[in-house]
Formats: structure tokens, sequence, C-alpha cells
């Protein structure tokens, strides 16, 4: 499963001066059909050839290699690898690496000195770990959910509520029985509850809890979930136990998981929007995010997903921007290109302790492209 020490180990890697081809190709049949993908894999590889048009001549034999040998095994290119596929190459380097995806990820193709790990990194940041719990009269099934795969954690079974023989009791006793299987009813949430609340604590815990069953099982879990364990909820689902496979709780699952993902997403969005409108703690749009990013001023670099802005980063001050000149307008070094400006961004948000977020879903950031909650209010600048 692809984690961070993996994204870690890549980004140390030294590419001696070769340059980097990094290809992204979706795998998940949607919008386009997977019927196209060696054509789209071609169209990405020319578009390469072309843009290395501007190199030296040992970095653009590096890269046609890279390119002639993708180009060799376009067949290999297929949903088996996943919902989508990384492949990072320098022959000249001598690097050759490949990672099945989790989630999709849009086509591209990256020539840059170093691997272009940014899709990687969203799709890292994105996935939550979730606790699945599905309860039942007596036995409790708890899944770990995390990068589209599920896995059990723990089953648990309480003791079977003897069957009652109802005929011949007068209603005191049945009532009595009635009660006495609620109780165990009641105690076998507290138990399923119980063990929720250690696994959280437990090493590698969860972030997020989400709960199936009948609806009268999952209301009387929720009931007895501890207070810190109930703020994880992010949803519930209905699932017949007598039928239930891991492929179903999977369906649910990743249902469930989307529907709060959007929801958060929006209110995170809103939230952004309304800081920035009250003015001070927070800019919009990514000439603002670069100038709060470069005076060391953000906390959180909300980024739109997929979208992807060429610019600069100053030789001399470090300074990213937007700006596409070749002196920089701050120091009067010299600016080197680079394909993706938030990448760089991003870099530069983490290294002074600040974090990033991609919002995944279209909506009000996807029109300008990025924002940032900041560190402290910026002082207004007076118009006058
Ligand atoms: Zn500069």
């Amino acid at each position: 499963m692809l984690d961070q020490a993996q994204i870690d180990r890549l980004k140390r890697t030294d590419a001696g001066g070769f340059p980097v081809l990094s290809v992204y190709v979706n795998l998940q049949p949607g919008p386009v059909s997977l019927r196209n993908l060696p054509a789209r894999i071609k169209d990405l590889l020319a578009q390469v050839e072309a843009s290395s048009e501007s190199l030296s001549r040992s970095e653009r034999l590096s890269i046609r290699e890279d390119v002639h040998a993708l180009s060799r095994d376009i067949g290999r290119f297929g949903p088996d690898l996943g919902h989508g596929v990384a492949v990072f190459r320098s022959s000249g380097a001598g690097i050759d690496e490949q990672f099945a995806l989790p989630g999709p990820v849009r086509d591209r193709a990256i020539v840059e000195s170093t691997p272009y790990l940014r899709p990687l990194e969203a799709m890292i940041e994105h996935y939550q770990r979730y606790c699945v719990a599905v309860v039942g009269r007596r036995f409790g099934s708890i899944f770990r959910f995390s990068m589209d795969q599920l896995d059990t954690w723990e089953e648990m079974r309480d003791e079977e509520i003897r069957k009652a023989n109802y005929g011949g009791f007068s209603g005191y006793e049945e009532q009595r029985v009635r009660a006495r299987a609620d109780e165990m009813a009641a105690r076998h949430y507290r138990h399923v509850a119980g063990r929720l609340a250690e696994l959280k604590r437990s090493d590698g815990g969860f972030d997020l809890l989400m709960v199936g069953g009948s609806d009268s099982h999952v209301a009387g879990l929720l009931e007895a979930l501890s207070p810190d364990v109930a703020d994880l909820s992010a949803g519930t689902f209905t699932i017949d136990p007598g039928t239930m496979t891991p492929s179903t709780v999977l369906e649910h699952a990743r249902r469930v998981a989307a529907e709060w993902e959007v929801q958060e997403e929006s209110r995170l969005v809103a939230d952004l929007f309304d800081a920035a409108a009250s003015g001070g703690t927070a800019v919009l749009g990514l000439d603002q995010a670069c100038e709060a990013v470069n005076r060391r001023a953000v906390e959180v670099l909300y980024v739109q997903a997929g979208q992807i802005t060429p610019g600069s980063v100053c030789a001399d001050c470090e300074r990213v921007t937007c700006e596409t000149g070749t002196v920089c307008s701050a120091c009067g070094g010299s600016l080197r290109g680079v394909p993706d400006v938030v990448d760089h961004l991003s870099e530069s948000v983490r290294g002074a302790g600040g974090r990033v977020r991609h919002i995944l879903n279209d909506g009000p950031l996807a029109e300008v492209e990025a924002g940032a909650s900041l560190r402290y209010a910026v002082a207004m600048v007076d118009p006058t």
C-alpha cells in the first residue's frame, strides 16, 4: 500500500542532474473510457518529447530513452494496477519506479529535476483511516478501511440469548424475558463500544468511524459509544448481516467515506471563504497564496486538486511565484521555471511547519485555485 515512507524515499532520490520523467495515468473507468488508454499514454509521451527539445543533449537522450521504454510496454497499463498508476523514470540516473494508486488521478506527464510527487502526497493526505463496525444482535465485525482497502480487524461474539418459549408463559413472564433480552443487547452494545474505544487508543488507531447493521442495532451501538469515539462518527449504513460479505461492506464503506469527504471539503472551503471575507486571517487566489507562503505566514494551504499552473522559483531568495520571467521582481535574482507552482508552494509550507490540504471535489475553490489560512492576521494596506 502507498505510504508516506515511500514518498519520502523518492524525495531523497538524487537524479544527479538528469531529468526525471513522472507519468500519472488514470485507470478508473469514468468519463474517459479505458479503451483509449494506449492512445492517452502515447499523447502524454509525445508532449514530453516535444517539450524536451530545449534540454541539453544528455538530458534529451535520457528522456528519449525513458519515453521509448514506456512506449514499448504501454500494454502493461491496465486496471489490474489499481485505480491509477504513477511511474518515475530517469534512465540517466537509473531511476525506474512504479506505484499502484488507490484512487483515480489526472493523466499527466512532468519532466523536472526531481520526481513529481504532489499527486501522490495529495492522495496520502486525503485518505482517512476508518474503522468500520458492523453490529448484530450478538456479534460485532470490525474492519479497517483506508486507501480503498478493507481488512478485517476483529470479530466479537457475545453469548447467545437463550431462546424463550413464550407458549404457556404468563404476560408477566413474557415481559420479564423481553426485558432480559434488552438488557443483554445493551450489554453487547457496551461491549462493542468499549472495544472500539480501545482500538482507537491502540497503535494504528483510526481517524473516523462508520457503523453498519440493522437500524435498531446501529442506533443501539451509537448510543453506547463513549463521547470521544462518537465524535469520530462519519456516517452509518444499513446492511443485513446474514448476506454480508467483505465486498458488500466495502461498497458501503466507499459510499459513506465519499459522502463524508464531500461534506468535510465543503465545510473547510466555506470556512476559508468566510475567514477571507471577514478580513485578515485567510487569503484567496494563487498570487495571494504565493505571497503569504513567501512570508511564511501560512497555517494551511488549500489547493484544488487536478489543477496545475506553471510558475518560478527564485534561485537567490527562494521566493515561489506565478511570475514567468527570468528576473525575480523582489531581489533581482534569477528565476527558474517550474511546471507546477503549487508543488513548490507545498514544499515551502511544509518546510515552515504548515500543512497542505488538497480539495478533490469541485466547488468555490476551483475558481480561485488556491487559498490559505494564515498564522496571524495581515495588516490591511491603506489604499490611499
Ligand atoms: Zn528573488
